[in-house]
């Protein structure tokens, strides 16, 4: 996928201004933000569990490359190959190099943001091979040649009837207006890629050290068959998803789910644990498991390690009012939301998408949300930080946080000023006690007025209050 991350602001107001896509947004809120409140309300363990899952992400993190050593040795003893790949090049010459090895004509795919990341549709197509994407969503996106908008649902930004008139045209069917019957359509249309592909590629939720299986959830099942029906199964995933055992699986899985959709249970857990073996009735004859760093290995033992944790649910993105308005495509790469305002700058160059860990109104949300407690405001924090360090960010705004600083560090000088800002800002409310522009941040105002303050500062009333106290006693 091509960066457009840079272009963060444009995108966004442009999203603003969709009507389809802000109705679409607004109907996909309600059914993730209550579907995961109901869903933790009944679970009763929440906070345990999820404590618990942190620290499992965060053994498994500070025993990474033990890890994936076990991992690796487990994997290749049940007939898997594993490789390494550095970087996205890298990732998608193996899986090109696999594919021409083997004669592979058709690729059948289930949902990988790995491969997003790593452009591997685009160099499989460049090569000659077809690659049908089977996730639903997925592959309502490859009809309308667009990325995924979100990392667990790709399609939420669309409206049922874009994908009836989508259908039309790629099946040439009479048009649809149900969804099951829709989905019936495209299982059919799945059915004949899935019985004829030479390979299957998919992602993988986590990689399991103990066993050396990867394990993939779905609630389409189509995993299941991209993994076992064609002659050759290819994982590609990163190397941050490794985790030590079943059991630490078990803690992870009851949350996924929760998080992701409020379903308490997955639909499908695909569990693939080496090659076909004498006996087995089905199953792959190849296994290869392609591990991807691709600036996983930045993050480790850095001020932001704890973002590796992440279990991809998506929780953060639905429960942020910066994604809920602007939608996924507004980030400009494969991770929108929270998680991508941290994950796309530290990946892809902080001065590729600067705008992205100021896309935040700090509501701490995300970070109420997330399974595995990863302070996500104060990630984006940290690189506001780097920005401001490194310069990235204009002059102007730079100036202004190097005064901020002076000022916050001086209490005699903060009082005096924050004493003529709250009656000037009283001054600017006028008789309705509403400022319509404030110099330097009139994108705020252009949409919102600003209740004017009493003209007194904070210090100012707490004292007064306590005089008055002790006046009565
Ligand atoms: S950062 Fe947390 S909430 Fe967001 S996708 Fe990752 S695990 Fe889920």
């Amino acid at each position: 996928m091509q960066i457009q991350s840079m272009f963060f602001k444009k995108r966004a107001s442009e999203k603003l201004d969709d009507a389809i896509l802000q109705g679409n947004m607004k109907r996909a809120k309600g059914k993730f933000v209550d579907g995961r409140a109901k869903a933790v309300a009944e679970f009763g363990v929440w906070e345990e569990v999820r404590t618990h899952a942190a620290k499992v992400r965060d053994r498994a993190l500070a025993n990474l490359d033990a890890y994936l050593v076990e991992f690796e040795r487990n994997a290749v003893r049940r007939g898997a190959v594993v490789h390494w790949a550095e970087d996205a090049e890298e990732a998608c010459a193996i899986i090109a190099g696999i594919a021409a090895k083997n004669g592979v004509r058709k690729v059948t795919k289930s949902k990988s943001m790995v491969s997003e990341e790593v452009n591997l549709n685009e160099r499989l197509e460049a090569a000659g091979v077809q690659v049908v994407e089977t996730d639903l969503g997925e592959y309502i996106l490859q009809l309308a040649h667009e990325p995924p908008s979100h990392i667990v649902a790709p399609a939420v930004h669309k409206s049922k009837e874009q994908v009836a008139e989508l259908f039309v045209r790629a099946h040439g069917k009479p048009r649809l207006t149900e969804i099951p019957a829709m989905t019936r359509e495209a299982r059919e249309a799945l059915r004949d890629h899935f019985l004829t592909a030479d390979m299957g590629i998919s992602g993988s939720n986590f990689v399991i050290a103990e066993t050396g299986t990867t394990l993939t959830v779905t609630n389409e099942g189509n995993a299941d068959m991209v993994t076992t029906l064609p002659r050759i199964h290819v994982v590609i995933t990163g190397i941050e998803k490794v985790i030590g055992t079943l059991e630490d699986f078990a803690t992870l899985i009851r949350l996924l789910p929760r998080s992701a959709i409020g379903q308490s249970i997955t639909n499908y857990l695909t569990l693939t644990t080496g090659v076909k073996m004498p006996g087995d009735t089905d199953g792959p004859e190849q296994m290869h498991i392609v591990l991807v760093d691709a600036g996983r290995t930045k993050l480790v033992g850095s001020d932001l390690q704890e973002m590796l944790r992440c279990i991809r649910c998506g929780a953060c993105m639905n429960h942020c009012p910066v994604y809920q308005n602007v939608g996924g495509h507004a980030y400009g790469w494969v991770y929108p939301g929270p998680m991508g305002s941290i994950l796309t700058p530290v990946y892809v160059g902080l001065e590729n998408a600067g705008d992205l860990p100021n896309a935040a109104t700090f509501c701490g949300e995300c970070a109420v949300a997330c399974p595995v407690k990863i302070p996500l405001p104060d990630l984006m924090r940290k690189l506001r930080e780097q920005q401001f360090d490194r310069k990235l960010r204009p002059w102007s705004e730079r100036m202004v946080i190097a005064a901020w600083g002076f000022t916050a560090t001086r209490p005699a000088l903060y009082a005096l000023l924050s004493r003529i800002g709250a009656r000037v800002a009283r001054w600017m409310g006028g008789s309705e006690g509403l400022i319509h522009w404030l110099p330097g941040i009139d994108g705020w105002t252009k949409g919102r007025d600003m209740p004017a303050p009493s003209g007194r500062t904070f210090r100012e009333m707490y004292r007064q209050k306590r005089s008055g106290a002790s006046h009565g006693r």
